[in-house]
Formats: C-alpha cells, sequence, structure tokens
C-alpha cells in the first residue's frame, strides 16, 4: 500500500523523540497545511514539479479574468478537479490530523487545499480553516449582488456538457490541430499520462502543446514537431454551465480562492486571531515555509512562543530553521505524520465514510 509506514524509520529517532516530548506538552496547535499532505492520495499538486496545469494555464482557469473570459474553459478544469478529488480518498496524515484535533481542542488547521479531503477524514468543521475554499461549494459569480451559497454539493455531472466521463476517444473527435482544439481536462489528463509513458523521466508535466496532440495522433512518431504552447478554448456557452437557481441571472461559480483574489475577511480575521495568544506548536505540512501564506503563519508562531515542525517531501523548503528550537522531517506527509502524532493519536485507520468503506 502506497501509505504503508514501511519507510517511518527514515526519521531521525532522536528528533522524533524531542518532538513527540513538545507535542505531549503542547495545548494551542497550529497547523499549516499544503498540497504536499494530499499528493499521497494522488491528487496532482496545483502547480508544484509535475503539476498538470503549469503558471500560463493558470492565468487561463483559477483567476477571474479567466473566468471572465471563457467561464466554460474554467469550470471544464474545476469539474476535472472536483472528479479527481472525488475519486482520491483521505490519507493516513488527513486521519492522523482529524484525530489530533478530536484529542486537542486548542488545535486548529489551516489548509490551503481545496480538495474535500480533510472534512472527509472527519476533522471537526470548527477546527479547520479552509483559506482557499472548497471545490464542493458552490456560489453565485455575482457574490455581492446575490450572494447565494451552497455548500456539499458532490453532484457529478453538474450540467450535461460538463460529464467528465467522457473518454479520450470521445473528446479526441474535437480536436482540430489547425484550428483551437476543445480542451476538456480529461483529455489534458489523458494527454499528460501519455506524454510521461512516451518520454519517461524527460517529461515533467509542462503545459500541453502542439507537440502532445501530434504524439497523441501518431505516438509511433518521434516527437520532434515545433512546440507552441495552445490557447485552450472550452467551445461551451453560458447556457452550459450551472445556473444560479436565486438570481436566475447568473452562473455559478466554485467557492474557491483564485489567483488575485483576496481571502475572504471572515477566515483572514478568525485565523489572525488564532495568534493574539501563545501558540505552542506549529506544524507546515507539505507547502513550501519559503512563501505566504505558510512563512508568514509559521512567523506569527514563533513570535507566539512556538516550536515550529516542517514536515515535507522536499527540504529545500524548510528556511528559516532555528536549529535548536525546530525540526525538519522529510518525507511523504502521509508516512511521517503518523509516526509524529502517534503519542496522541495512536494507530491511525484509514476509513472513508463517503464510500461506505470500513475502517482497517
Ligand atoms: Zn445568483
Amino acid at each position: 500500500m502506497a501509505d504503508s509506514t514501511d519507510n517511518a524509520s527514515d526519521l531521525d529517532p532522536a528528533a522524533v523523540a524531542d518532538f513527540h516530548d513538545a507535542l505531549k506538552q503542547s495545548k494551542h496547535i497550529v497547523a499549516i497545511i499544503g498540497a504536499g499532505l494530499s499528493a499521497s492520495s494522488g491528487l496532482a499538486t496545483f502547480r508544484g514539479t509535475g503539476g498538470l496545469w503549469r503558471n500560463q494555464d493558470v492565468m487561463q482557469v483559477a483567476t477571474p479574468a479567466g473566468f471572465h473570459h471563457d467561464p466554460g474553459l474554467v469550470w471544464q478544469f474545476y469539474t476535472y478537479r472536483r472528479h479527481e478529488a472525488l475519486r482520491a480518498k483521505p490519507n493516513r496524515a488527513h486521519y492522523a490530523l482529524a484525530q489530533l484535533a478530536h484529542q486537542i481542542p486548542g488545535f486548529v488547521a489551516l489548509t490551503q487545499n481545496v480538495d474535500n479531503l480533510s472534512p472527509r477524514a472527519g476533522h471537526p468543521p470548527d477546527q479547520l480553516k479552509e483559506l482557499h475554499g472548497n471545490l464542493f461549494t458552490l456560489i453565485c459569480s455575482d457574490k455581492v449582488g446575490c450572494g447565494y451559497i451552497e455548500r456539499g454539493n458532490f453532484q457529478e455531472p453538474l450540467t450535461p456538457a460538463l460529464d467528465p466521463s467522457k473518454d479520450e476517444t470521445t473528446t479526441l473527435g474535437s480536436i482540430d490541430p489547425n484550428n483551437k482544439p476543445r480542451a476538456n481536462p480529461v483529455l489534458l489528463a489523458g494527454i499528460a499520462r501519455k506524454h510521461a509513458q512516451i518520454l519517461g523521466d524527460t517529461y515533467h508535466g509542462d503545459t500541453p502543446t502542439t507537440r502532445d496532440l501530434s504524439s497523441l495522433k501518431a505516438p509511433e512518431q518521434p516527437p520532434t514537431a515545433p512546440t507552441a504552447v495552445i490557447r485552450l478554448s472550452s467551445g461551451l456557452e453560458k447556457e452550459d454551465l450551472p445556473q444560479c437557481p436565486r438570481c436566475k441571472n447568473n452562473i455559478l461559480r466554485p467557492d474557491v480562492v483564485w489567483f488575485g483574489e483576496a481571502l475572504p475577511l471572515t477566515i483572514v480575521e478568525e485565523t489572525e486571531a488564532l495568534f493574539n495568544q501563545p501558540v505552542d506548536l506549529c506544524l507546515t505540512i507539505g507547502t513550501s515555509s519559503i512563501v505566504w501564506p505558510a512563512a508568514g503563519y509559521a512567523d506569527m508562531a514563533r513570535k507566539k512562543g512556538a516550536r515550529v515542525a516542517v514536515i515535507n517531501i522536499c527540504a529545500e523548503d524548510a528556511k528559516n530553521i532555528r536549529p535548536e528550537k525546530d525540526w525538519v522531517f522529510v518525507g511523504d506527509a502521509a508516512v511521517v505524520l503518523p509516526e509524529l502524532l502517534k503519542p496522541v493519536v495512536g494507530d491511525v485507520a484509514l476509513c472513508d465514510e463517503n464510500v461506505g468503506e470500513d475502517c482497517e
């Protein structure tokens, strides 16, 4: 099993013992969570190495301007992400954190993830701040004038035009290499997989290009065609997209924070209030501790007396570490966290109430 604890012993036993001592004495704990928490649940990190959608795609699919220009493309992207998140299961790290929240009332997790895996692992809602929203909360695109909000919408497909079950054979028919291809994200994921198969280690998950498309059409040919970035186009009309049932005048959008948008004020205020009191322990999990918000919140926690533990697959993401007070635990969060939290949460079982599985 991918999230077994086989290599948990890679951690420095002295550091783990020191962390365990600190954990057992901690009453106020803050965790700052990034995409690395969900990586071993099979969800690609959004912008990191190997991420499916890189910078310029982000401008097309995760910005207010992108939504204004082609809301269908944005909805295709989020349809794909909702589908992947529904297929994924919480891993042992999600369950360990949920258990920690049940055991320690003064523990609050600040997550940048929108995949809903922490709630599915049973993390109490009042101890989880979803900084960037949730894929399964839909809001009216007229936030101020209408303000419609619908939580926990897991419907698939949201509209017939957004059916994510279309396979590659179906969607391939809509590609015209001399014109704008229609960008079904399921197709793009298929392209990424095929490209990885063809190119192996030399493939880095870059933006799909015309070369990707030509290699799909003629996989026996070496990919030598000149590379050009594709300007994606959904080909969808507003009538094809989820409609607001309240104002009946606007389309819905996912309640996630796009690039160029501010975090919701209530979340910011609730989060900053956490740092008005002493903090004993701060965990940064699967997120770069160099850039905002993880770096900012970790520093706020340090000012309130916290020792900081960095849990990350990549050691280079841990900076500004105080060797005498902080810890860096390098590894997969799904392996490392259950071992680190074991003195409080015990052995972590996997179970997913949403799909009716028994706990192991
Ligand atoms: Zn509305």
